[in-house]
């Protein structure tokens, strides 16, 4: 069984928790390049001072880094029954590199879908996102006011590094450069692409992606 997708759009088109609301869903891990990265540069490991300069100005990193870091995340146990890529991938040759990688163990994409929200919604998310140092928590200036402390755990939320304003400019320059043309890419594709309207609530966001691959099952 298991369920194997792609989740794409742009950065603060809400990604993570839909990809997360995803892989719940269906009992399979969401495999984050994003958190990789993010886990990487917090340990201080070799892999993430490699790519930290790159992170802090909205570029992307390296494509054989995140191929790694896939690769690996595709092989462990967690994923032998499917898996929610999120934020990967982001180029024409991650994606060639993910064909091939998928195509030599044997498995296949079941959909891939695309969020879309308009730009200014998007600048807005993410100027206003908070995250909880502790424990991962992700919420928006609207909820919890400035300077809040988390309020699942009460350590105090903080901005992610990128997502100040100069780089979220620079990631949605990116963003529009590099990573729409996979839309086209996998438009072609044989699993084709499935858009999806990201603006609205959480909940309406993820009753309309639910709802469209229940319909996308029962159709083929
Ligand atoms: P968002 O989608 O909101 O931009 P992510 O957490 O997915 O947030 O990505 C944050 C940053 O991590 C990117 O700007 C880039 O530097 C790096 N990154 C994440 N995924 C990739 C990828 N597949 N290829 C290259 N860089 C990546
Ligand atoms: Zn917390």
């Amino acid at each position: 069984m298991g369920v194997r997708l792609i989740i794409m759009g742009p950065p603060g088109v809400g990604k993570g928790t839909q990809g997360e609301f995803l892989a719940e869903r269906f009992g399979v891990p969401r495999l984050s390049t994003g958190d990789m990265i993010r886990a990487a540069l917090k340990a201080g490991t070799a892999l993430g001072e490699r790519v930290r300069d790159y992170y802090e100005a909205g570029e992307l990193v390296p494509d054989e880094v995140v191929l790694g870091l896939v690769a690996e995340a595709i092989d462990g146990s967690e994923a032998s029954g499917g898996f929610v890529l999120d934020g990967f991938p982001r180029t024409v040759p991650q994606a060639d590199g993910l064909g091939e990688l998928l195509t030599a163990r044997g498995i296949g994409l079941d959909a891939v879908l695309s969020l879309e929200a308009p730009e200014e919604e998007l600048v807005d998310r993410i100027s206003g996102r908070r995250v909880c140092g502790a424990c991962g928590l992700v919420t928006h200036v609207r909820a919890v006011g400035e300077a809040a402390a988390c309020p699942a755990c009460v350590a105090t939320l903080v901005q992610r590094s990128d997502d100040r304003a100069e780089t979220v400019r620079n990631r949605l320059a990116v963003y529009g450069a590099q990573t729409e043309p996979l839309l086209a890419y996998y438009a072609r594709s044989e699993t084709g692409l499935t858009a999806v309207d990201g603006t609205g609530t959480l909940e309406a966001v993820r009753d309309r992606l639910f709802e469209t691959l229940r319909t996308a099952e029962m159709a083929g």
